[in-house]
């Protein structure tokens, strides 16, 4: 593209933007690129974030599988608590503090819909209650053994990896309720989908107050939520099968 017409475009945009009554922002891998988080972009982008699993030779597709957490806890840990270290290290770009005050300042307000699962927008204080984060959370914990709907704030747990060996060590986080091994709420291949996701939509739809509830958090933000029971059911609330998305 030209860069006049980048410019048009940028132009347009910003108009649209100035004039809107409300923003709606949404948000994927791209928009934590600008802090420094690599994207898993394709089989090689995800290698050169993470060259102990190229020489593994899996893919992102294998390695974001629930069945890691049975199968190999501390590999599974390595990889996720890696992440959920570097997200917590990490500081949003400028363009997250740009979004909300513009957002703050519009009539309606601004709500978020993002796949990322850094919770880099409630970093930048957005407001927890205007954030869908529809793959869930890496701050966040559920019981892998889904003996519970429960979902809880990670903030008290540190998992350390050693790098050499791409394993996490003991302790590893474990369930509150029944202490088999907990993992996070995030959306993996072979889940169905995000109880997280289930969770914060209805504000979004405008359906506040349908399907869970939420309490105060114990870290204070975000808040620590409770999933829907669908059913009466344990485990249809939890990721289970066959998504075409994961992170
Ligand atoms: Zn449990």
């Amino acid at each position: 593209m030209r860069e006049e017409d980048i410019a048009d475009k940028l132009k347009r945009a910003a108009e649209a933007i100035k004039y809107a009554d409300a923003l709606l922002i949404s948000a994927g891998a791209g928009m934590g690129v600008d802090s420094g988080l690599p994207d898993f972009r394709g089989t090689h982008g995800f290698w050169r974030a993470y060259p102990v699993i190229a020489k593994l030779g899996l893919s992102f597709e294998e390695m974001a599988n629930p069945a890691w957490f049975n199968d190999n806890p501390h590999f599974a840990w390595a990889f996720y608590g890696h992440r959920l270290n570097l997200y917590r290290k990490t500081t949003p770009h400028q363009g997250f503090t740009q979004l909300l005050e513009i957002g703050s300042a519009k009539p309606g307000g601004y709500f978020v819909f993002t796949s990322n699962v850094d919770g880099h927008f409630q970093k930048t204080v957005f407001a927890p209650e205007r954030i869908v984060e529809c793959h869930g959370s890496i701050h966040h914990l559920q019981c892998a053994a889904t003996c519970t709907d429960e979902i809880w704030d990670a903030c008290n747990e540190n998992v350390t990896v050693e790098e050499s060996t791409f394993r996490a060590l003991e302790p590893l986080p474990r369930c509150r309720n029944c202490r088999a091994l907990a993992r996070p709420n995030v959306l993996m291949f072979g889940d169905h989908r995000s109880a997280r996701h289930d969770l914060l939509s209805p504000p979004l739809r405008g359906r506040a107050g349908e399907g869970g509830t939420t309490s105060a958090g114990v870290c204070g933000s975000p808040p620590s939520l409770t999933l829907p029971r669908k059913g009466g059911g344990n485990g249809d609330a939890f990721p289970a099968r066959a998504s075409a998305h994961a992170i």
